[in-house]
């Protein structure tokens, strides 16, 4: 029975869910998985079409996992400038070469993205050698997260929330504020998918480009902080009948322009590459035929598993709230 207290808890967790959530918005997420399956070539497209519910809805289940599974977190982010100023050159490729340089435990602690990513194209591509449908679609939904992920420019900072500089909240704003506002206007024709030579730089990469798209993020939102009177940056919305301080329309206007494109391009860049990652996966097994799957059905107890995570996931959030 939901009681007050309940009711409280279920309240104060999500809005404690939606003040920390590391992640691309739901929205953003379950969008750029969708996006990306008009990006595939005919051998592969009646198969994920068919299922282009199931990928959309679970682009989000890595982030739901983050409360029940303890090593989740870490596969989100890579903080980079935990590095210095040799990340780059100092960071490997690999993921062995890298336990090795600095062992489990730290890389953990500073995220792990660009190495995690390498996991599951390989698991995916596994798959795929199997002709398991279950497993070729949960996959493809969970790689999907990750890379989108990999392009977020507050993924690849320990600042990841602005906490550090005065700008605590920027990660919703830019992440699930921006998109939900502007993405009906952006562009989302990224063409076919394209065959990826070495899936561990093109992880790498992403990183580094976001990254490097990270100054403009702070920037720009700190410089527009000056020009703008508090009770202009922020508002009060209703959510579901609760009234929720959040940045403004304005600011989040002119902040959006001053970022020229920048979310779209961030956008654009995770829709192409999922899909060029889906396909690499499946050229990388050999091409097996996706045809023979199309009579695939997740079956009841698929469901039932897929209900009891969701459950999990609820009280799990009730109790990291209750423990605090
Ligand atoms: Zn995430």
């Amino acid at each position: 029975m939901l009681n007050k207290k309940t009711l409280l808890s279920l309240f104060l967790g999500l809005m404690w869910h939606n003040a920390t959530a590391a992640v691309w918005g739901f929205y953003a997420h379950q969008r750029i998985n969708r996006l990306a399956v008009f990006s595939l070539p005919p051998e592969m497209l009646p198969f994920f079409k068919k299922n282009i519910d199931f990928l959309t809805e679970n682009a989000v289940n890595p982030d739901k996992r983050r409360y029940a599974v303890p090593d989740e977190a870490p596969r989100h982010f890579i903080d980079i400038d935990a590095y210095g100023d040799s990340a780059k050159t100092a960071l490997p490729l690999y993921w062995k070469p890298a336990t090795e340089k600095y062992g489990t435990d730290s890389l953990a602690l500073h995220g792990i993205v660009p190495w995690y990513i390498q996991t599951m194209k390989f698991r995916l591509t596994e798959a795929f050698k199997e002709k398991d449908a279950r497993r070729i679609l949960k996959l493809s939904a969970d790689l999907g997260h990750y890379l989108a992920d990999a392009n977020v420019p507050l993924h690849t900072t320990r600042n990841y929330n602005g906490q550090f500089s005065g700008q605590y909240g920027i990660h919703a704003f830019w992440e699930s504020r921006l998109p939900e506002l502007f993405a009906n206007d952006y562009d989302f024709f990224v063409g076919q998918a394209q065959y990826v030579n070495s899936t561990a730089q093109a992880a790498w990469q992403a990183v580094w480009n976001a990254h490097a798209a990270l100054d403009s993020v702070l920037l720009f939102e700190k410089d527009l902080s000056l020009k703008m009177s508090e009770d202009k940056k922020f508002a009060y919305e209703d959510r579901n009948g609760v009234m929720i301080r959040t940045y403004s329309a304005e600011f989040a206007r002119q902040y959006h322009l001053a970022l020229a494109n920048q979310v779209e391009r961030q956008m654009r860049q995770s829709v192409k590459m999922v899909g060029s990652f889906w396909l690499t996966c499946w050229i990388d097994a050999g091409q097996p035929d996706l045809d023979s799957l199309m009579a695939f059905d997740f079956d009841k107890q698929d469901k039932k598993d897929d209900e009891a995570e969701k459950r999990t996931w609820l009280q799990r959030l009730f109790r990291v709230r209750a423990e605090e």
